[in-house]
């Protein structure tokens, strides 16, 4: 009999973010993608999220190699972290390899890494299990949908993608090679589900050109643009419409520098020749004159736009006539920085377009609805489980294959950790695999463990108290009266000055014997001011015991 097939998320799945699949029959492995997420606002200190590795660090010996799907962070950004685990075969296109090298080249010994190209057409024996990519269109170049084969049909991921007929780098969907799966038999689809809620046929990035024509021509000063550094094609629209509208193109931000330098080396961007002017130059030219590519869509701190927003930019000021054109989708959890942001860049007299203004400045890199339905049309996969995306898109993708005529039992809701079970005769989700977040703090180290994040939660919101104590422990007494340090706390003196004594004058009626034992006083002091506190004054600080024995 041949061994089942088990497809495991260990991330990306009822999430959007950190995705990682994995692909398991017999002794083999491969491993599709290997991203990170970012923190919500809670999540204090934590600079991004990992997945946990554990089951493939349990695993290592069956494990025949990575495929990254494209050089976006949730499909890339975890490497750093996986590779202090793993050294595995790596696949990627030339492309996502230029793009993945700069970053791991910071934290790892690239020389050390087995890294393999891939391009499409290939086709990768990984044992019983082989990996085929297929070029599908999203907003960074060389997005491969993988299809793996297995002794029961392929495993069809769609990486993100969208059906955009009319790409800038006129590199299109292989929609001919997609077909030709199906008369082999896709078993399940593995569907990107992010724009699951949006009606109709995404938008072509093309269409950012018409927006980019109309403020470059009209707009009365010059013009900003934040995007992804890594949106490549929208870069080369802004490179394009500012040569034919007679303008000049700078950069802001030393991330989109070295991506613009790597695309225009593998020949994914072309620089007209004289568009392009060092941004310490912009003062020779009038303002109408000039674009400004910069960072910090997504209003990170240490960005251009950021620093420009707050007046700390060193290299160039925003200034009253400025048109600022947000070329980005917020990502979930950074709209509260990016408000702050668009309203300092007002405040200092500039004019933010961060909506489609009759014509887009952002385009999605996602199917939508008919789509993702054409997806399903030409692979007829036997099994559908979406993913890159949450429940809730999740439910919505599974809402309309129902409608597209597939029966229950052939519908699947995954998550982290649940492994979609497959034999020959039916799928079903079987026991949990270790699983979850690593959360890495930001001084680069993985796994903050729990406590701390419930510590660096009471600390944000009620703030600190010390409370210290002098002992004589030969003669068991208290040598001093309590002393008090507080951070972050708002009481009135008073109040905390008459719980200390009270906390003092219950320690005093104590035996001897027990103010020796200075493990007892602490844990005691801090029961003690905790009770008063919460009772007295609703407040709930971290309370630090210090006992110091003289
Ligand atoms: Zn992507
Ligand atoms: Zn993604």
């Amino acid at each position: 009999m041949t061994p089942g097939l088990r497809i495991i998320p260990l991330g990306g799945a009822a999430e959007i973010g950190k995705n990682c699949t994995v692909v398991e029959q017999g002794e083999d492995i491969v491993i599709i993608d290997c991203g990170l997420s970012f923190p919500n606002e809670e999540q204090y200190g934590v600079d991004i999220i990992v997945p946990d590795f554990t089951y493939l660090v349990e695993n290592r010996d069956r494990i025949r190699g990575l495929f990254l799907t494209h050089a976006h962070e949730d499909h890339v950004g975890a490497l750093p972290y996986f590779l202090r685990q793993l050294n595995v075969p790596i696949y990627a296109t030339e492309f996502t390899h230029a793009m993945i090298r700069q970053k791991l080249e910071e934290k790892t010994d690239v020389h050390s890494l087995d890294l393999r190209t891939l391009k499409p057409g290939d086709k990768v024996a990984c044992g019983q299990l082989s990996v085929e990519p297929i070029r599908v269109t999203h907003s960074i170049p060389d997005t491969m949908a993988m299809a793996v084969r297995t002794s029961f049909g392929i495993v069809l991921f769609t990486a993100d993608f969208k059906l955009d007929f009319t790409p800038i780098d006129g590199k299109k969907t292989d929609m001919s090679r997609l077909a030709a799966l199906a008369d082999e038999g896709v078993l399940v689809l593995l569907s990107d589900s992010t724009n699951v809620d949006r009606p109709g046929w995404s938008p072509s990035e093309r269409e950012v050109s018409g927006a980019y024509q109309k403020f470059f021509s009209t707009a009365p000063g010059r013009i900003l643009i934040t995007m992804f550094a890594s949106n490549i094609h929208r870069m080369q629209q802004a490179f394009d419409v500012a040569l034919a509208t007679g303008r000049k193109v700078a950069v802001a931000g030393r991330r989109m520098e070295n991506t613009i330098d790597v695309c225009s080396r593998y020949g994914h961007l072309r620089v007209p020749t004289g568009v392009r002017i060092r941004l310490d130059d912009i003062g020779n030219y009038r303002p109408e004159q000039l674009v400004i590519l910069t960072t910090g869509s997504q209003g990170e701190p240490m960005s251009a736009l950021v620093q420009m927003s707050r007046e700390e930019y060193g290299r160039m000021k925003v200034l009253p006539g400025d048109t600022i054109l947000y070329s980005a989708r917020p990502i979930p959890g950074n709209e509260a920085a990016i408000w702050r942001t668009v309203n300092r860049l007002f405040r200092l007299g500039a004019v933010v377009i961060y909506e489609n203004a009759g014509a887009p400045i952002h385009v999605s890199g996602h199917a939508y609805q008919e789509e993702l339905k054409t997806m399903i049309n030409l692979t007829s996969p036997f099994y559908l489980a979406p993913v890159h995306g949450e429940p809730r898109h999740q439910h919505q993708y599974l809402e309309f294959a129902r409608k597209m005529g597939y029966p229950e039992h052939r519908l699947f809701s995954m998550a982290d950790g649940l492994p979609l079970c497959f034999d020959e005769e039916r799928a079903w989700l079987g026991e949990p695999v270790p699983s979850g977040r690593m959360l890495v703090d930001n001084g680069g180290q993985p796994g903050v463990p729990d406590e701390i994040m419930r510590d660096r939660t009471n600390l944000a919101n009620e703030g600190l108290v010390m409370v210290i104590a002098k002992l004589d422990i030969e003669k068991g007494e208290l040598v001093e009266d309590l002393e008090l340090d507080t951070k972050g706390l708002f009481a009135s003196e008073k109040e905390l000055a008459n719980i200390l004594s009270v906390v003092q004058s219950e320690l005093q009626r104590w035996p001897r014997a027990d103010l020796q034992d200075a493990g007892l006083v602490r844990s005691s002091i801090s029961d003690e001011m905790r009770r008063h506190l919460s009772r007295r004054l609703k407040l709930r600080p971290i309370i630090v015991p210090v006992v110091i024995e003289v």
